[in-house]
């Protein structure tokens, strides 16, 4: 077994420019072109990898359905694949700091965060879909006597999992973990930014017992791996997470390929929703700002609109911008920091457009706004609070993935949820009141996948998690949901 690196082995391996990510394709050649990674805490170079090609997709394919049609993985027994997954998991949580280490300096996220939330929720992950599949019955149809009919769940075949940036390790466990326990053969296409945790935790799948060819990753870009994906032939089933505008083009390369089946789960601009009889307290005010800046707001739920009844309105912001001068924004190194860099210099250059643009179209600016220069050369922006953010603003529209918070007062429950609605997203929303009549109303009324009453939480591994509208498409990540979009449903008829 490989020994787990500490995370300041991880940081100077980064500092000496040594870390890869590459290929993990069974029978290809070496990939011949590698890519400059670059850790957005200052820009610096942190390793090469993998620039991979059409070619590289198609060997990782041809790889992938042989291993589906011989059965190595397919046809273990759950309990024999269970039992492999738990192997892996305990792998990774001994490997747990390394990962999160690879994590932080790949995506500049806060090393607290990579330790203490986004490796035990991919643990949890794996532990959970490990723990379900042997669990999962078919059904009997009530048929007239003389026929029995079983209605069975089967792995789809080879499936491809197009990875975001932003939680790199967990998006990584809520694909890979319940399409692999299925039988199904993976293939993992990380984002380009960030494929070394992935990269890792699939040579820890090997370790454990992972048959190589039933999890294969191929590293690259998305205009070129990503595309070849989308088009394959061969390919029966693409689990995307990522952008909206990116998402589209899943479901044109589909409809010009093999009708693959496609899931997607895409942006967001959620609303938060304060009525008048909120409890505004400590509790609920690190609520609110969790859901609009945890991450540095590149998280699909972030709760980027702030809809505050007018008799609130004061006491909130005030507490707000109190509160939020707790959140430390710095190297994401240090343990004490919780907003790192935005993660690329483009994505840097996009949010600052979004603060040009909402000063100009006038919303007013309570709090934030600048971009820290005196922080190096990393992507650091200040968390930001615009107030009187109206409906037809930008800032109001579109999803910034970035620290700027929208605030716009209400007068009524009914305009509070109508420009809830107002959205062609609809992933999360939460909302703050004591009113149980109106609470479970309301719920009942908002557009979105998941709603929080009196707090902010994407629920846990349990719950389906995924979008209304233009948030998502064909299914949902998390919960049993999850299994069955990474099955197929077969009818046996006997006639007895
Ligand atoms: P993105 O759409 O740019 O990239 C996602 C993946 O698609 C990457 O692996 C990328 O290489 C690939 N890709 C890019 N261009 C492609 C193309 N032309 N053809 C095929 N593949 C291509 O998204 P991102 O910037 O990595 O992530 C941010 C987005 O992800 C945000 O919109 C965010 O809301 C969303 N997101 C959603 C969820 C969710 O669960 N709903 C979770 C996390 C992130």
């Amino acid at each position: 077994m490989t020994t787990p690196k500490n995370k300041e082995a991880v940081f100077s391996a980064a500092k000496q420019g040594v870390l890869y990510a590459g290929n993990l394709i069974v029978g290809a050649d070496p990939c011949q072109s590698t890519m400059t990674n670059t850790t957005p805490i200052d820009n610096s170079a942190i390793g090469t990898i993998d620039d991979a090609t059409e070619e590289h997709v198609n060997q990782a394919v041809k790889a992938a359905r042989a291993c589906f049609n011989n059965g190595t993985w397919k046809d273990k027994s759950p309990a024999q694949r269970k039992q492999i997954m738990q192997a892996w998991s305990a792998l990774m949580k001994k490997h747990a700091e390394e990962l999160a280490a690879l994590d932080c300096i790949d995506a500049g996220k806060p090393i607290s965060e990579c330790i203490n939330t986004d490796m035990p929720a991919t643990l949890d992950t794996f532990d959970w879909y490990a723990e379900a599949i042997d669990k999962v019955f078919g059904k009997v149809a009530p048929t007239d006597g003389g026929v029995v009919s079983w209605i069975v769940k089967e792995p789809i075949g080879v499936v491809a999992a197009v990875l975001p940036w932003n939680f790199p390790a967990q998006m990584f466990a809520w694909k890979v973990a319940p399409a692999l326990i299925m039988g199904n053969s993976v293939i993992v296409k990380p984002a380009e930014l960030t494929s070394l945790s992935a990269y890792r935790m699939i040579e820890l799948a090997y370790e454990a017992g992972v048959p190589k060819d039933a999890l294969q990753m191929v590293c690259g870009r998305g205009e070129v791996v990503g595309a070849a994906i989308g088009r394959h032939m061969d390919i029966d089933m693409v689990s995307f997470t990522g952008s909206t505008e990116v998402g589209r083009l899943f479901l044109q390369y589909s409809a010009q390929s093999n009708l693959k089946e496609i899931v997607l789960e895409c942006g967001g601009k959620s609303p938060q929703i304060v009525f008048e009889d909120a409890v505004i307290d400590e509790d609920m005010v690190n609520n609110v700002l969790s859901a609009a800046f945890w991450n540095m707001s590149e998280n699909c739920s972030c709760g980027s609109r702030l809809l505050v009844h007018s008799s609130k309105k004061q006491l909130l912001l005030d507490k707000l911008v109190a509160g939020l001068a707790a959140w430390k924004l710095g190297d994401p190194r240090q343990d004490d920091v919780v907003l790192g860099p935005m993660i690329e210099q483009a994505h840097f250059d996009k949010v600052v457009h979004y603060l040009e643009t909402a000063k100009s179209e006038g919303a007013s600016l309570l709090t934030g706004g600048k971009v820290c220069a005196d922080m190096g050369s990393g992507w650091y922006i200040e968390p930001t609070i615009f107030e009187n953010v109206t409906a037809d603003m930008t800032l109001f529209k579109e999803e910034v993935f970035g620290p700027i918070l929208a605030v716009t007062a209400f007068d009524s429950e009914e305009e509070a949820v109508r420009l809830a609605n107002d959205s062609s997203y609809g992933l999360a929303a939460s909302f703050y009141t004591q009113n149980l009549k109106r609470a479970l109303s309301v719920a009942r009324q908002i557009q979105a996948g998941t709603v929080s009453i009196n707090g902010f939480s994407e629920g846990d591994i349990t719950t389906p998690f995924g979008g209304y509208k233009q948030s998502g498409f064909g299914g949902r990540d998390n919960g049993l949901e999850a299994l069955e979009q990474y099955c197929q449903t077969k009818t046996i008829w006997a006639i007895c």
